[in-house]
């Protein structure tokens, strides 16, 4: 893989580069470039065929100096122990960046989750739980949903791991189905989020919600609402895509009727479209003409091939590492503003936490409860970005580090090193 390609060494990179604007020594924060563990589980699934497949996952803890680890499970066929650990990295940054007493973790499996039926899949998931579960724990680490999973994936995460233990632990796992101590709005949470900073984003920056048109690359869970949740905001979303390719309408999609024909199950290829609606790739999509560009799909997609040719002012990364470190120097060059995925995309964890609070404490907040306090997390977390961005004269990407690692750093110096 060439460097620039590495996630985990961009990272890297970056805490280098926010260590010396901090001027921190290394031994300040070598730790935070080694992750604490890393466990990589084969496990073997009986398919409906009656042959076994044997599939290698992983579960990364990348530092529990703030709090328990905590992050996502993706199923992906090109998840490997590299990204792995990028991820991981990125949620120790994310969840100091909104100042939630967690660490970072992330898991993951190869495999490509279209190619299984849903009981394979649950054979899948509840033998990964199992091979991971001497690490996880509502105290130790705390898995959620990422790409390809979602509440009923995480519902047979809590099972598996309660029947090993003989008792039901709802606060080992966040993301589940309400009826069995989920949160409410946990689903909707990092799009929410994502929208909660573009109109922090617009405010600050004195722009009006409906000069700003949107195109949002991914339609999963946090693309597709945060595209229903901008528009309702008043924002004109423009452009929308998933793995088929993209949807355009310079006068705004008709987001609702495309998100009930997502919600069924069905991808974009299929949509019947309207109006002047038409087709494009995925490649089009990302350099359409719009003022705010949101990749909310994989690492990478805005890379040195294509970072000339994105034409949008402002990119908010709703996914994690879509911009890759030589696109970033590229685009800060251009001048495009660049809002950093630790910050932009932190919603999902922000109810994570509320939700593992509520399993601890056997409650349910309201809905409005949640919302408001997600609101509030992300409007202060903004500002202490900016905050840091006007104090250092840097971009936000390198002042949400800044942020972050002086967290993680100030706590490793508290704690101290063991022995
Ligand atoms: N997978 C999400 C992320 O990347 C959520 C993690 C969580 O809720 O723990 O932030």
């Amino acid at each position: 893989m060439p460097k620039q390609y590495d996630p985990y060494q961009n990272m890297i990179d970056i805490m280098d580069e926010a260590a010396g604007v901090l001027g921190l020594e290394s031994k300040d924060y070598e730790t935070l470039k080694h992750p604490e563990r890393e466990l990589v589980v084969s496990i073997p699934v009986e398919m409906d065929d009656g042959s076994v497949q044997v599939f290698e996952g992983y579960r990364i803890q990348h530092s529990s100096v703030r709090g328990p680890c905590k992050g996502g499970i993706r199923f992906h066929q090109d998840v490997d122990r590299n990204e792995v650990r990028a991820l991981a990295g990125w949620m120790s940054l994310k969840c100091a960046v909104v100042d939630i007493p967690y660490g970072g973790a992330k898991g993951g499996v190869t495999v490509d989750p279209r190619l299984l039926s849903k009981n394979e899949l649950r054979r899948l998931t509840r033998r990964y739980t199992a091979m991971i579960s001497p690490i996880i724990g509502p105290d130790r680490d705390i898995p959620a949903p990422d790409v390809n999973t979602n509440a009923e994936v995480m519902g047979w995460i809590m099972d598996t791991f309660s029947m090993l233990h003989g008792y039901t632990i709802p606060g080992v796992v966040t993301g589940k189905p309400v009826q069995i101590g989920g949160s409410l709005g946990r689903p909707e949470a990092t799009g929410r989020g994502v929208m909660h900073i573009v109109q922090e984003y617009t405010k600050y920056a004195k722009l009006d919600p409906a000069d700003c048109r949107i195109v949002i690359q991914g339609a999963g869970n946090v693309g597709l609402t945060a595209a229903v949740l901008l528009k309702e905001a008043g924002f004109p979303v423009v452009g929308l895509s998933d793995v088929t390719g993209g949807v355009y309408n310079p006068e705004g999609l008709d987001v609702e009727r495309l998100a009930k024909h997502i919600k069924t199950g069905k991808l974009l290829d299929t949509a019947v479209l309207h109006g002047d609606t038409h087709r494009l790739t995925n490649d089009e999509l990302l350099q359409l003409d719009c003022e705010i560009l949101i990749p909310a799909a994989l690492e990478n997609q805005i890379n040195e091939d294509n970072a000339n040719k994105i034409k949008a002012d402002i990119i908010v990364e709703a996914a994690n590492g879509p911009t890759t470190r030589e696109a970033d120097r590229i685009l800060r060059e251009r001048g495009v503003v660049l809002v950093p995925d630790i910050l932009a995309n932190a919603g999902g964890v922000v109810v994570s936490y509320f939700e593992w609070v509520q399993n601890i404490e056997h409650l349910s907040w309201t809905l409005d409860r949640v919302n408001s306090m997600l609101e509030e997390i992300m409007h202060r977390a903004f500002y202490e970005v900016i905050e840091q961005m006007n104090k250092h004269a840097v971009t936000m990407r390198m002042a949400a580090y800044i942020l972050a690692i002086e967290r993680l750093v100030r706590a490793t110096q508290i704690r101290g090193i063991f022995p």
